[in-house]
């Protein structure tokens, strides 16, 4: 029965709803104890992955090419108050690889997560007219680093008894985008490493899913994104009619990495604005 007594209460339920605490509070600790590695993780999504899941507790490993981006990263993330550490990880590179991994061992002992984001488009061309060379490039870096990092990360998830790995596929694996044929025909590519993977790991308790964001505008996406007609045909397939934020695709991966997704493996979840994204 509502009374005059339950009407006084919003002002202490505002104080203490999660819309009313910032970020870092409302979600603070479903990753507490956990250790996370995130690839690619000096800017752009992987960046605001590695964000994330610190803000939730998780301590961090990033990575990236370039020593002096892996720097000002930890900086960042570490005036955040976020523990986090930074290897140079070019991740086609086996030895870069290896040294991820054990550090990230050596500093926090294990890790729990992997984030596998790293994918490059060297040269945009017709799909048959691609040169041999940026097909394997794009191969190379996009699906089999990400193979590699999930083989690699397998026995070390099993001695935590469990975890959780995610690919970063792209909504042009859905619907493959012009002129980034053979880069749509990698992240397509992904979604069926994540089912092969997950089914096999499954008994494990190592969960593995998989995000496909649409149009994001970072670096990356700088081509179809910064001038005003690349705009236009770029929104021209997204219902929301704008782009996405990193921090919105990393409250995706963050969603599936968590608990909250205990009873999802083997799935993509696409987060583009509505866009179009059948296979
Ligand atoms: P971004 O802002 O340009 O950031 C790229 C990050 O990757 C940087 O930290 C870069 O640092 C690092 N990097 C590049 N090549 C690497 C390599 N070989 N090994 C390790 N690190 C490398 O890119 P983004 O837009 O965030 O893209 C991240 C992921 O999202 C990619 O998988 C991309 O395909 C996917 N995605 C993006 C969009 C979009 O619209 N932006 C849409 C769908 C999917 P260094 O230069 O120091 O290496």
């Amino acid at each position: 029965m509502f009374s005059m007594k339950m009407m006084s209460k919003p002002n202490n339920f505002l104080k203490l709803s999660p819309y009313n605490l910032s970020a870092r509070d409302a979600h603070s600790g479903r990753f507490k104890g956990k250790v996370a590695i995130v690839t690619a993780s000096t800017e752009g999504i992987g960046f605001a992955i590695a964000k994330r899941l610190g803000n939730e507790g998780a301590s961090v490993v990033i990575s990236s090419r370039k020593e002096k981006n892996v720097e000002a990263a930890v900086k960042n993330l570490r005036s955040e108050g976020i523990t986090v550490e930074g290897v140079v990880c070019h991740v086609a590179n086996a030895d870069h690889r290896k040294n991820l991994f054990e550090v990230t061992k050596s500093k926090f002992g294990g890790f729990d997560i992997l984030v596998s984001n790293a994918a490059v488009n060297p040269a945009v061309s017709p799909i048959l007219e691609t040169d041999e060379a940026v097909w394997d490039k794009i191969f190379e870096i996009n699906v089999k680093s990400a193979w590699l990092l999930a083989k690699d990360a397998y026995p070390e998830l099993i001695k935590r008894g469990g975890g959780n790995i995610v690919f970063i596929s792209s909504i042009a694996g859905y619907q493959p985008m012009e002129p980034l044929g053979p880069y749509s025909v990698s992240k397509t590519t992904l979604l069926g490493l994540t089912k092969a993977i997950a089914n096999e790991i499954v008994h494990d308790k190592i969960r593995v899913n998989c995000v496909a964001p649409g149009i994001v505008a970072t670096k990356f996406a700088s081509a179809i994104t910064s001038s005003e007609a690349g705009k236009e045909k770029s929104l021209s397939i997204v219902p929301m009619k704008r782009f996405g934020k990193p921090e919105e695709i990393a409250s995706t991966v963050a969603f599936l990495a968590s608990d909250d997704a205990s009873y999802i493996t083997g799935e993509t979840i696409v987060a583009a604005g509505g866009a179009y994204a059948h296979l």
